[in-house]
């Protein structure tokens, strides 16, 4: 039979219920018995999840239907059967850029934990439609490329605004997301290529048209200096759905699409910080274009969704996808000079409270992303670190170096290009695909400057290090200093509050004066006698008190209990980049649209 076999259907009509109605066709000829089955992990986001549990009244016409795994049902086709209806309902409560979330103002519809696929038994071949029925004032925007002819039709269906999609590979499905409702769409060419913003407001809030101009401008700067540096964009159209939030933040990216999540404020006057951020998110899951989508690890060539996956590269990933999604920002002038600077001051204090590194290398953080960074419990920052932020710093050194040795002919940018050139799902040898540690080190020991610096790259990546990043900063004549620097000590304890009921400790940093009496969930009480509602009262309550003994009052499990600390000093976290720079930090500045 000519076309795909396989039909997912889905409809939101009702949205205010918060459940998906879906129905999947699989068009015969079956031979015996077969398994369906769901994915339990969605790329980019490293937690084994269990979709089924939003499953509800799954039933089969044309065949029976009994559980077979945590994500997968067997199918015994009737006798001649010639085709299998399946239908089941879908609860899609939950709100962040990486599950399914429906009201009745909008869909998120993240396919990976929405559609099932025939996994043993039965080879259909992968390709497939998609098509959903949604409100008339709705439209949809996703990367999928629309179905130019009707799907089976005898599929009982209701609503009159259909859309059908067909993604041509199982990996292009469980890619597609598609985010539905009745927000404009904004779009824009960018370097010569069609880009579409659509923005969704949690609470329903009015997005302002200079908002929208404002992240388009920024986009659009974005985009050139990409070009700059990749080359031509390897698509034809690309989606930025936006999700506007009361606090909420998150971003996942997709072969030619983006879901990225912020708070609202972002887009008010005056709020830097949050803007800041979100350009830099846009940024990074932009990046992610070439450097996790298109270049991956060789473990992730072709994904295996039923189980964990693991690489020890998430440092490269992640950490160098942060590192270069912010010199793009910084390079392309979405982000001053100054914008850099006030956000390594953000990062160098979280760096330097942690203490992970003498107990964890980079490659480990990667290998174990599954069972640390995406389980974090209080104590997690003194054991462990983060691919993200470590992985950072990492960039941040090896770059510095390699422009000193350089004298600035070579940047690590460069070398994330020519990686994806030479590994990228575009690259005509199938053997080269995907990389491992060795073929970054290649690339690096190849480069002007580089030569030499497979060892710094190895110890930095494989061995637990803390990585200097003074001494890296120093080479662009730049240097730290303390943010309140000559200010009187405070007493300090080192803790992470959380103020929800009360005062809580929710962790404790490694060198924590009280590391070995306090306990997560103790809710502090008094500090010397003086009752405490928030952390500006526990800072009154210590002022001036650095090294004398003080008198902490906590509930432990509803049980009152005093202790006596002496109080440590807080340390002046050299934290604040200072100095002009030289003729090596004007070359990070420089946008590589210039040359
Ligand atoms: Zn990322």
């Amino acid at each position: 039979m000519a076309g795909p076999r396989i039909h997912h259907f889905v409809s939101c009509l009702d949205g205010a219920s918060r459940l998906l109605s879906i129905r999947l066709l699989l068009l015969g000829p079956f031979s015996s018995s077969f398994d369906i089955e769901m994915p339990r992990w969605v790329p980019g986001s490293y937690l084994i999840r269990e979709p089924l549990a939003h499953v509800r009244d799954i039933s089969a016409d044309g065949a029976s239907i009994s559980r077979k795994a945590e994500n997968a049902y067997r199918l015994r086709p009737n006798a001649d059967s010639e085709e299998i209806l399946i239908s089941y309902d879908l609860l899609c409560p939950d709100l962040t850029v990486r599950t399914n979330h429906l009201d009745n103002t909008h869909l998120h519809l993240v396919p990976t934990f929405t559609w099932f696929m025939p996994s043993k038994g039965w080879n259909a071949g992968s390709e497939c439609t998609v098509t959903l029925s949604m409100p008339d004032d709705w439209s949809a925007a996703t990367q999928l490329h629309t179905y130019p002819i009707k799907t089976p039709n005898h599929v009982d269906w209701k609503g009159s605004n259909v859309v059908s999609w067909a993604p041509p590979t199982i990996d292009e499905l469980y890619d597609g997301v598609i985010e539905a409702d009745a927000c404009p769409n904004h779009s824009r060419m960018m370097s010569g290529v069609m880009h579409h913003l659509r923005i969704w407001d949690a609470g329903g809030q009015v997005v302002e048209d200079e908002a929208v101009e404002r992240i388009l401008d920024s986009m659009d700067k974005l985009v050139a200096e990409f070009v700059a540096l990749f080359g031509p964009l390897p698509y034809e159209e690309y989606w930025t759905i936006l999700f506007l939030t009361g606090g909420a933040r998150g971003g996942l990216e997709h072969l030619r699409s983006q879901t990225s999540m912020v708070p609202r404020k972002a887009l008010w006057p005056h709020q830097d910080d949050a803007w800041r951020d979100l350009v830099s998110l846009l940024s990074h899951e932009y990046l992610h274009v070439w450097n996790v989508k298109r270049l991956r690890p060789k473990e992730f060539v072709e994904y295996d969704l039923s189980k964990e996956s693991r690489t020890d590269l998430l440092w490269w990933f992640e950490g160098g996808t942060s590192w270069l999604g912010d010199i793009i920002c910084l390079k392309s002038g979405v982000w001053s000079e100054k914008d850099w600077r006030k956000d390594l001051e953000r990062k160098m204090k979280r760096f330097l409270a942690g203490d992970g590194n003498r107990h964890q290398s980079l490659t480990t953080s990667s290998h174990e992303a599954w069972i640390h960074l995406y389980r974090p419990h209080p104590y997690s920052r003194e054991s462990t670190i983060s691919y993200y932020l470590e992985g950072e710093m990492v960039m941040m050194c090896i770059d510095a170096e390699l422009r000193k040795r350089s004298k600035g002919e070579s940047g690590l940018e460069t070398l994330f290009a020519m990686l994806w050139k030479r590994h990228g799902l575009d690259s005509p040898v199938l053997e080269e695909l995907g990389i491992r540690h060795a073929d970054i080190r290649k690339g690096l020991t190849s480069m002007v400057g580089g030569k030499r610096l497979g060892i710094m790259l190895d110890s930095l990546t494989k061995q637990k290090i803390k990585p200097n990043l003074e001494a890296a900063m120093k080479i662009f004549g730049l240097s730290f200093e303390a943010t309140e620097k000559g200010k009187e000590k405070q007493a300090w304890l080192g803790l992470r509050l959380s103020q929800k009921n009360g005062l809580n400790v929710v962790g404790l940093q490694h060198d924590s004066c009280v590391r070995n009496i306090l306990m997560p969930d103790d809710e502090l009480i008094s500090v010397d006698g003086i009752r405490l509602r928030n952390s500006s009262e526990l800072r009154d309550a210590l002022a001036g008190k650095a090294g004398t003994e003080v008198e902490i009052m906590i509930s432990r499990h509803n049980s009152i209990q005093q202790f006596k600390v002496v109080a440590a000093a807080q340390q002046e976290a050299k934290v604040k980049l200072v100095g002009k720079g030289n003729k090596l930090w004007k070359t990070m500045l420089e946008s590589a649209q210039d040359s």
